[in-house]
């Protein structure tokens, strides 16, 4: 048994789905943050439940051969990465195993299909096309960075390896400009003060968007400030200050005032070009998406007498990869914005065969059905909650040929493809896809075929 409290000495047998080292002893189980199966560590009880405990390393005693020296120096307080102190390799194995374990815990026959090692990157860094930062004031200083671990404390950073260097000189900059003009940060506590996070995206070819979340319309020099910017860091295209009033933890608001440029910015996949918004959703890592998306279109086997639904489409991207090989395609997202941009990204991009539906994909997809709107190939990318039972119910009814199914969460994943091998399905391929390498997130795409 664990103790709360008391210092003890464990051996790491495995990592748990938040990318946390897993020991155990007498059957019970302790979770201990930044260890690696095979290491020995040194660690105090810091918490006892029912079914488990959580401890603090305090020191390696034996490291494991798969630990490495985090590359970078602000690992040890930034909560963005969990996994730095593990070799890259022994990462992907780890995904892979997450996957397979979630399935068998689902109780997927998981065996009969083919799971491939997780595809990774050969250069894991300085990967990210968006990275968002708080904005704090410390000892009268300007302070720009990623919140703390499990905290909403703003650590102050040098840079962000994850993100690409012109990001970071960004960065610097607008810090300068904000002392230079005695630009106050946003104090939660207080509600008092005017920069409350910075937002920056970025496009293949490095053209920057700067986004200045603020808590109020006024923002004394923001013209100046916008160009003085821009001037420094001749990769910004684009200045925009978003508004962001209430007392909330997300990011960004609704209102947006383009400060510097068109208040957008191009980005390709697939050689198709979509245009990105400050509030678009778009895949965070560009190279590793384009494997992503690639994966999904071969396992969807599309051609030109298929109809394909890409149910959960955002933006389109998947759909208008799809629509250039099927016969039809139809996507539907709840965010009505991003059907907008997903029609204007089909006209841009000379595509007459997609249909955008805007609305909860659990209503529209089975008024398709009953319109008999049929597919041959479903493809879904659902949020981390999965798909609705609505969506899979409606998917067993119709039974097209394939069911695509791309998941950013394992366990999830592995209940819905469950609930599709009861409707008669068959699930053939799993393919891991490593989106955030460092984290302990994970990207899968499946096939699932009709049984016969
Ligand atoms: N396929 C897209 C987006 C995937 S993210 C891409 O790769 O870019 C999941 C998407 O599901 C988000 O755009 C989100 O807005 C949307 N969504 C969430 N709940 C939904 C629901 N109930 N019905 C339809 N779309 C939903």
């Amino acid at each position: 048994m664990f103790e709360k409290g008391k210092k003890t000495e464990v051996e790491i047998i495995d990592l748990n789905h938040e990318g946390k080292g897993v020991a155990k002893r007498d059957g019970f189980v302790v979770f201990v943050e930044k260890t690696v199966p095979g290491d020995t560590a040194e660690i105090k009880i810091t918490d006892t439940k029912k079914n488990f405990a959580l401890g603090n390393l305090i020191r390696i005693v034996k490291p494991s051969p798969d630990r490495i020296e985090p590359l970078c120096s602000h690992y040890s307080q930034c909560g963005g990465c969990q996994l730095m102190h593990m070799d890259y390799k022994s990462q992907l194995n780890y995904k892979r195993n997450r996957v397979q374990n979630e399935f068998r815990r689902a109780s997927v026959n998981v065996d009969e299909a083919a799971i491939y090692d997780t595809m990774g990157m050969e250069e894991p860094l300085r990967y990210r096309n968006k990275t968002a930062f708080s904005v704090a004031q410390k000892n009268g200083e300007t302070i720009i960075g990623p919140y703390e671990e499990g905290t909403y404390n703003t650590v102050n950073i040098a840079g962000c390896m994850l993100q690409n260097s012109q990001s970071d000189k960004a960065v610097e900059y607008f810090r300068q400009l904000m002392e230079k003009y005695g630009v106050s940060a946003y104090d939660k506590n207080t509600g008092k003060g005017t920069v409350r996070n910075i937002v920056i995206r970025s496009s293949r070819n490095n053209e920057l968007m700067f986004i200045i979340v603020t808590s109020t319309d006024n923002f004394p020099n923001s013209l100046q400030i916008a160009r003085e910017l821009s001037q420094s860091v001749k990769e910004i295209k684009t200045v925009v200050q978003n508004i962001n009033s209430k007392n909330t933890n997300l990011v960004m608001g609704y209102k947006n005032i383009t400060l510097f440029g068109e208040g957008t910015i191009d980005d390709t996949i697939d050689n198709l070009v979509f245009k990105i918004s400050p509030e678009t959703f778009f895949q965070v890592n560009q190279s590793q998406t384009e494997k992503l998306y690639s994966t999904a279109i071969e396992y969807a086997g599309l051609t030109k007498d298929d109809v394909c639904f890409d149910i959960y489409c955002g933006i389109g991207t998947i759909s208008l990869m799809a629509a250039r090989r099927a016969k039809k395609v139809y996507g539907v997202e709840i965010v009505e914005q991003s059907i907008i941009n997903a029609k204007e990204n089909a006209q841009r991009n000379n595509i007459k065969n997609a249909e955008f539906y805007a609305g909860k994909a659990e209503v529209v997809l089975p008024k398709l059905y009953k319109k008999n709107i049929k597919a041959d190939v479903v493809i879904v990318d659902p949020p981390r909650k999965g798909c609705e039972k609505e969506v899979i119910d409606t998917i067993k009814s119709m039974q097209p040929q394939r069911v695509v199914y791309v998941s950013c969460n394992p366990s999830t994943l592995a209940r819905d493809v469950k609930l599709l091998e009861e409707g008669g399905y068959k699930l053939k391929k799993i393919q891991p896809v490593d989106m955030f390498p460092w984290t302990h997130h994970v990207e899968t795409v499946c096939l699932l075929t009709k049984k016969v």
